[in-house]
């Protein structure tokens, strides 16, 4: 769902002012979630907290993020604006087919646990509001397609199943739809763009820029590509996480977090002293690799790491530079994200980099690791878990 809303921000100036190009810069200073984001936050939120998954909780959920976000860039939908403004007890479906429950619906398919549990929820969070069957199945296409694609289902397996079981033709490749396509707010037009966008795309960064070169409802379209994006491809670009940290409310990573699912919590031990032959340490220390003390000096000293080199592979280790302040150290740790997931051969024991010499805390360092913690052969140490679940409670 992180991916959804990093489409929705990255194509919130495009909404209005349609570019039929990929090139572009990605972020600009106006930049910003909007509607699909806190709708997609109400959802996720829901499915966290109420285990029955009943549609009141949802309702409810849906009005407090309305009354935190009244006016977001581009605004709501407007009949949704209005259901929004209408009492709890008057609230009633209204039959829509518009995409407002495609874009909300993918932190379903991060919960569910089967395909046709993501088909359940997904129905359910549309048809509060969106009960014609166009809109619940534009909520399922996009809930099942993450959830197949996060258990390892290829681009062709989900196309099979937006074909064959939700009825979705696929008519125009991307080329077609960036001259053709134009402004369509229904779930049956802005299923199958978006999910050419990202079909069609080599990684994380070329599905939203494929989203945004065919125009139309451009942060929608992309909301849903990303959404698609990040469970197929994993890992989203560090570059494009740190700036989406800096224009999320900082009580929405919470959530996020916990949506990642750390189903199974690989620990790392606290002391490695013997690496089996498919284990790498990940240590902490400063970009001029200078390995003096902790964990950095344990490295040179017992499994090889190369003095002079303070980022990447070296020896039978992983150094992560930590010393040259908390944003330099997340990015690197996003490169490193990128690294353990080219390398499934190999397993990671992460240290608690940057709280010995560095003098940071869990609580600072593990959120960068949220995307290292969802790969299955990166191992992290018990206070960095601690510090994941301790922020999935918030909610
Ligand atoms: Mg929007």
């Amino acid at each position: 769902m992180l991916g959804a809303i990093i489409g929705d921000t990255i194509g919130s100036i495009y909404e209005f002012n349609n570019i039929h190009t990929k090139v572009f810069p990605l972020f600009s200073k106006t930049s910003t979630f909007t509607d699909d984001s806190i709708m997609s936050m109400a959802v996720a939120e829901w499915l966290l907290t109420d285990e029955h998954h009943t549609h009141s909780s949802l309702i409810e959920i849906m009005e407090e993020y309305y009354k935190d976000f009244p006016n977001p860039m581009g605004g709501y939908g407007a009949r949704f604006g209005v259901w929004l403004a209408t009492p709890t007890a008057e609230k009633m479906p209204y039959n829509s087919f518009g995409n407002g429950s495609a874009m909300r619906a993918s932190a379903c398919g991060w919960v569910a646990k089967s395909k046709d549990e993501a088909m359940r929820l997904a129905k359910i969070s549309a048809e509060v509001t969106h009960n014609h069957s166009e809109g619940i199945k534009g909520a399922q296409a996009v809930a099942v397609g993450v959830y197949m694609m996060r258990h390892g289902a290829l681009k062709c397996d989900v196309a099979d199943c937006l074909q064959n079981e939700l009825g979705y033709t696929f008519d125009e490749d991307l080329k077609g739809l960036q001259s053709t396509y134009s402004f369509d707010e229904t779930c049956q037009g802005t299923i199958p763009a978006a999910f050419t966008a990202f079909g069609e795309s080599a990684d994380f960064e070329d599905a939203i820029r494929n989203a945004i070169s065919i125009g139309g409802d451009s942060d929608t379209v992309a909301c849903i590509t990303g959404a698609f994006a990040e469970a197929f491809y994993k890992v989203i670009p560090a570059d494009i996480i740190y700036e989406m940290r800096k224009r999320l409310p900082s009580d929405w990573w919470h959530i996020i977090w916990r949506i990642k699912a750390y189903e199974n919590h690989r620990v790392a031990p606290d002391n490695i002293d013997f690496l089996k032959s498919e284990q790498i340490f990940v240590f902490g220390s400063n970009k001029e690799g200078q390995h003096y003390g902790g964990a950095a000096a344990y490295a040179y000293k017992c499994f090889h790491a190369e003095w002079g080199v303070g980022e990447g592979i070296t020896g039978l280790c992983y150094a992560l530079p930590t010393m040259e302040g908390l944003d330099e150290m997340e990015e690197a740790v996003g490169r490193f994200t990128e690294h353990a997931l080219a390398d499934p051969d190999h397993n990671y024991l992460v240290t608690a980099v940057g709280c010995g010499i560095a003098g940071y805390t869990p609580e600072e360092v593990a959120p960068m690791f949220m995307e290292a913690a969802s790969l299955p052969n990166v191992y992290l140490p018990q206070c960095f878990w601690d510090e994941l679940d301790k922020f999935s409670k918030v909610v």
